[in-house]
């Protein structure tokens, strides 16, 4: 089910449960601001999540009440990912879902990277 982008945090969202270490992910990255691991569904042959470290439920609210540090830590964080997974040359989409029309499942912001194949137009 969407969520509505609006709501509080619910630290048993299952990413905070990743990040407490409670259920298994492969972590492909880990900083002070961020951990990045694969999608257990993937949409494209390449697909990574990359969430910060902070409770924060969607885009909104980590771009309304997260730190500069956070934010820059979190933006670099994304980066790297991407550039250490080989991906700047052929290319890759970034995507966060940001509430209920957005159909965002997990409410703790996560940030899509797409890669692997031709990925076509944006769907709008
Ligand atoms: P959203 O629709 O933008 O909220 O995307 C949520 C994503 O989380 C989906 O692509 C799911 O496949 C993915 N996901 C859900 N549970 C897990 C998990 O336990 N490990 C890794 N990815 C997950």
């Amino acid at each position: 089910m969407p969520i509505d982008a609006t709501q509080a945090y619910d630290d048993q969202n299952i990413f905070a449960k990743i990040l407490r270490g409670e259920i298994p992910a492969t972590r492909l990255y880990d900083d002070d601001y961020a951990i990045a691991f694969p999608d257990i569904a993937p949409q494209a042959p390449t697909h990574i999540l990359v969430i910060p470290k902070g409770a924060y439920v969607s885009w909104d609210d980590f771009s309304a009440r997260a730190s500069d540090a956070e934010i820059a830590g979190f933006v670099r964080a994304v980066g790297t990912v991407a550039r250490d997974a080989g991906l700047v040359a052929p290319g890759y989409r970034l995507l966060a879902n940001t509430g209920h029309d957005s159909h965002q499942e997990v409410p703790h912001l996560h940030v899509h990277i797409f890669a692997g194949r031709a990925l076509g137009p944006m769907l709008a």
